[in-house]
């Protein structure tokens, strides 16, 4: 996994990708690839669609439906944190970092670690290769906690 990408390569990854599948090119999709590259922290189509739709003509049904492409071709990941909303965040240009998810409110929390990344990277799976990996850390944020306390 790459650090550092430029729009031009993400766009031309993109646009690889609907040519093999014969998708439409319309200016809406790159729009919300654009939008996305842009974008810092974890999403969702809503939150893509209301920053979209200032300037823009683009409908709800079409940002999801970019969505599923742009996971398919990797370009974003989804994340199930426990939420009802589903979560994407970049696949590219962030760097690898796991999750701290509160079980009570939903905040979510990165954290990065090196030895952690050092053990994953290097570990070799049978007939597997590894492209990218989430971890998800399940607990209390230390606010949940305090309510906990102050209620007993
Ligand atoms: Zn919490
Ligand atoms: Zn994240």
């Amino acid at each position: 996994m790459k650090e550092e990408n430029s729009y031009e390569q993400i766009r031309s990854l993109f646009t690889g990708y609907m040519t093999d599948c014969k998708l439409r090119k319309t200016p809406e999709r790159y729009a919300i690839l654009e939008c996305i590259y842009h974008f810092t922290g974890h999403f969702n189509a809503e939150m893509i669609y209301q920053k979209l739709v200032v300037n823009f003509r683009v409908s709800l049904a079409t940002v999801y439906n970019t969505f599923e492409h742009l996971e398919t071709c990797k370009l974003i990941i989804r994340h199930q944190f426990g939420g009802k909303l589903t979560q994407y965040e970049k696949a590219f240009g962030t760097q690898i970092h796991n999750h701290l998810v509160c079980t009570q409110c939903k905040n979510i929390k990165e954290f990065t670690d090196k030895q952690l990344r050092i053990a994953i990277q290097t570990k070799t799976f049978s007939k597997f290769d590894i492209s990218h990996y989430s971890l998800y850390v399940y607990g209390t944020c230390s606010k949940c906690k305090e309510k906990i306390v102050s209620i007993q």
